[in-house]
């Protein structure tokens, strides 16, 4: 849709974002930025989800095993990330914890120094360090570190305090935002096939443009429109831990754990990774797991106080790449989901990308690897 091509008597359009995360949020941060009439619905409370599950890395580098078009949005997302951050806080007054600390990935084994090594001939805003050269940089590293990639680049915010942020910049620029609000189905309008609105509990809701927000949950909502979306939820559970005096300034990460260092001196350790459904009970084994790894990359935590544990839904792809865009079928429907492990670093080219659809407007990338109709197109496999 072209908001030039409104006349002036049909009011600003109107959008409404299914799902209150990180990425829902965005966009309606961005939508109503341009001028949208933006309604916000989510099944509970808004970022209650995988966005306050997260450790709240911004790994772009970190996260990526390989060159291609996620590489590349990551990047993107990356580069627009302090403005987007400084933004929020400006409209809405609430810090995002933002923390310009890097990521050391070390290596503990063999295998995983020679994945690292390989990163090098295309990974960028990189450079390896030897076992002294990381414990310089963070001397409480176990003395069994074998190296590693320094990334200068890969900072953090903390989730709790983005979602906080968020929410109050979309309060600031008069978004309407329905908690407690779950939408059954898209609404479609059977002569030309364009999704015009959802249906909740409290009756129908209409809109110029409906963005599918929902994470793990999306599927079900393109189920009914013959679009099957290939999405799972990974269960995700970390736990929290307090040193009894800070022990590093950057996040430290290896092969099955990472240790994110907060601003009020706990340490986030993560994550593990499972396909179980939608059950998302933190489990104790998990806690005494996590804390051995941690411990093995940063033997100073065998006695951090334990804080707490929680698990969280990862909305998980088949191909591990979001879909974002359009469907020829569906129009009026914008998707902006499926982004797994990154959808905290992802947001704001994941907003920005919903805006530039919404206006009919030129995508900052190219968005066919992202098409959320791409596996429709593949051939069935051999029988
Ligand atoms: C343990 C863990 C660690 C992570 N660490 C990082 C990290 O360090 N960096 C990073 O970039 N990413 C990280 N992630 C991934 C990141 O959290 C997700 O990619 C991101 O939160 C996805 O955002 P979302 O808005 O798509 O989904 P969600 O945050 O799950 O939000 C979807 C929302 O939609 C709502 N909803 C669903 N169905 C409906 C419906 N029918 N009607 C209305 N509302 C609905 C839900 O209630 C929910 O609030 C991590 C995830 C986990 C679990």
């Amino acid at each position: 849709m072209n908001t030039k091509h409104l006349t002036p008597s049909a009011g600003r359009p109107k959008a409404i974002i299914i799902g209150g995360g990180v990425i829902g949020c965005a966009a309606a941060f961005e939508l109503s930025e341009a001028g949208f009439d933006c309604t916000v619905l989510d099944k509970g409370r808004l970022c209650s989800e995988a966005t306050t599950a997260a450790a709240g890395m911004l790994g772009a580098q970190v996260e990526t095993h390989h060159p291609g078009p996620f590489y590349e949005l990551c990047r993107i997302s990356q580069g627009m990330y302090r403005r987007w951050t400084d933004a929020l806080e400006h409209t809405g007054g609430v810090s995002t914890e933002y923390i310009a600390e890097g990521i050391l990935r070390a290596a503990l084994t063999e295998g995983d120094e020679q994945e690292l090594r390989s990163r090098l001939a295309w990974i960028q805003d990189a450079r390896w360090c030897t076992p002294d050269e990381l414990r310089e940089l963070e001397p409480a590293l176990s003395p069994k570190v074998r190296g590693g990639l320094h990334f200068p680049a890969d900072h953090q915010v903390h989730p709790a305090a983005l979602a906080r942020a968020l929410k109050a910049a979309l309060v600031k620029q008069g978004c309407t935002i329905r908690e407690e609000t779950p939408v059954f189905r898209l609404l479609k309008d059977t002569r030309s096939g364009r999704i015009t609105g959802v249906q909740t509990a409290e009756g129908p809701l209409y809109a110029d443009t409906v963005v599918l927000a929902a994470g793990a949950w999306s599927p079900a909502l393109t189920e009914s429109l013959g679009l099957p979306l290939p999405m799972f939820p990974v269960k995700g559970q970390c736990i929290s831990v307090k040193p009894q005096a800070p022990l590093t300034q950057s996040t430290v990460f290896t092969k099955g754990c990472y240790i994110v260092p907060k601003a009020d001196g706990s340490c986030l350790v993560g994550a593990t990774q499972v396909e179980a459904g939608f059950d998302k009970r933190a489990t104790a084994a998990v806690i005494a797991d996590l804390h051995a790894r941690a411990s093995a990359l940063l033997p100073g935590l065998a006695d951090a106080e334990f804080l707490s544990t929680w698990a969280g839904l990862r909305p998980g792809t088949r191909d591990g790449l979001p879909f974002m865009g359009t469907w020829e079928s569906a129009p009026g429907l914008i998707f902006a989901t499926g982004h797994y492990r990154n959808g905290i670093l992802l947001a704001p080219a994941a907003g920005r990308i919903v805006r530039q659809l919404a206006l009919g407007e030129k995508p900052l990338l190219d968005l066919a690897p992202f098409d959320p109709a791409r596996h429709l197109n593949q051939p069935a496999p051999a029988l």
